[in-house]
């Protein structure tokens, strides 16, 4: 017994001293003798070049459950309230919200975020209505508007033939989608979308806008350069805005659902 409680006070001994040994700081790393990196003031390898921030992932979706979003997400829709939304005049938004979703209720009128956001990774999930009704782009139409002026098309991709730079995941009137991964109608499917906002300088296009788009996990659209605000059946001119302007959902009077959408805002240049 005696020797139990020997074993036991040792134990706890180095346990303690190991804990203590973590809490110190760790040793230096890097190197300070590396050249200049071009364009930045880091070296190579520079070891007081500050570390990232440190992310929990977050998970994925099925059909039956959305994931949770990474740990520094802003939440724009947990399936519970639109209380993140408004409508372009600033009242409340009136999307039908059940069972975890939102469903578009026609005639209500597009919905924005009350928050304002300028370069961002946006996670949306869209369901198209089952059974399908109606053709082209009358099936299942809505559309994700980055800064409120540029489509990302949301439509019924599955087995719709439409024109292609209006099909789902299309920059709507710009930029077909490299491929079409859209999901059967029914299914929930996702955008992971990482917008960088066109930037004026005295009322001038001063920096293009680009866009990368995942539908389902599958590259849709890579670094696309926008060419203005969406329009339909012309070509866009450029309208000089702020940095920072709200999301919008399109309401195109058909009953498209979505849930667990989020958003991260990105940091700006590291250099
Ligand atoms: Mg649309």
């Amino acid at each position: 017994m005696r020797n139990a409680w020997l074993s036991f006070a040792v134990a706890l001994a180095v346990g303690v001293a190991q804990l203590a040994a973590g809490a110190e700081e760790p040793a230096p790393t890097g190197y300070t003798d590396t050249p200049l990196l071009p364009g930045s003031r880091w070296r190579v390898h520079d070891g007081d070049r500050p570390h990232p921030q440190v992310v929990a992932p977050g998970t994925f979706s099925s059909d039956e459950q959305p994931g949770k979003p990474p740990s520094d997400a802003i939440v724009l829709f947990d399936g519970k309230t639109l209380d993140a939304w408004q409508t372009e005049k600033g009242g409340p938004a009136r999307w039908k919200v059940e069972n975890g979703y939102m469903e578009v209720l026609a005639g209500s009128g597009d919905i924005f975020t009350k928050k304002k956001f300028s370069d961002y990774q946006l996670h949306v999930e869209f369901r198209e209505p089952a059974p399908a009704a109606g053709h082209s782009q009358e099936r299942g139409n809505s559309g994700v508007f980055l800064a409120g002026l540029y489509e990302v098309q949301v439509l019924d991709g599955y087995d719709n033939i439409t024109y292609a730079d209006g099909q789902v995941s299309a920059l709507y009137g710009q930029a077909p989608p490299l491929v079409n991964a859209a999901r059967p109608p029914g299914h929930w499917q996702t955008y992971d979308i990482i917008f960088t906002t066109p930037r004026f300088t005295g009322g001038k296009l001063s920096k293009p806008g680009y866009v990368t788009v995942l539908l389902n996990g599958v590259l849709t659209q890579n670094h696309k350069e926008l060419l203005g605000p969406t329009v339909h059946h012309a070509l866009p001119t450029w309208v000089a805005h702020d940095p920072d302007m709200p999301v919008k959902l399109q309401d195109h009077s058909m009953p498209v659902r979505f849930r667990n959408i989020w958003i991260r805002p990105l940091p700006q240049n590291t250099n």
